[in-house]
């Protein structure tokens, strides 16, 4: 999608710190940490969000989340937490499917 941020972070277009990538999603850190460790992991492809995975798409939501579990092992994150929001009121501010990673801190229950 040519006017999405996130498309543009993984076509390269807009820099970011990167943690992973491969041919079906990339990871990178956020730009406004929420935690010691807070990066994103998103599909290459845009989904814009949650709401959006499929039949079609949801192998790449499971390739996601192996990712994460990978990617969490080699940074020797042992307990972290896994968000993705949907919609306005939930605080989704980027329309492109995307799975925040935090750790690092003690979190609150419920979330905010
Ligand atoms: P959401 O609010 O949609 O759940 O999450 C979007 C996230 O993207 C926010 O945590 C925000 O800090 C992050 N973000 C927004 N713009 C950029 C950017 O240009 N670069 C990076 N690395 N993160 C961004
Ligand atoms: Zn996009």
């Amino acid at each position: 999608m040519s006017d999405c941020l996130f498309c543009k972070i993984v076509a390269g277009e807009i820099p970011s710190n990167k943690v992973y990538e491969d041919e079906v999603c990339f990871a990178f850190y956020d730009i406004d940490p929420q935690a010691p460790t807070h990066f994103l992991v998103i599909p290459k492809a845009h989904i814009g969000s949650a709401a959006e995975v499929d039949a079609d798409n949801s192998t790449v939501v499971a390739h996601i989340f192996e990712v994460i579990a990978k990617v969490c092992k080699e940074l020797g994150l042992e307990s972290y937490r896994i968000v993705s929001n949907i919609g306005e009121q939930a605080g989704q501010s980027v329309h492109h499917l995307h799975f925040h990673v935090l750790s690092g801190r003690d979190m609150t229950w419920p979330p905010g």
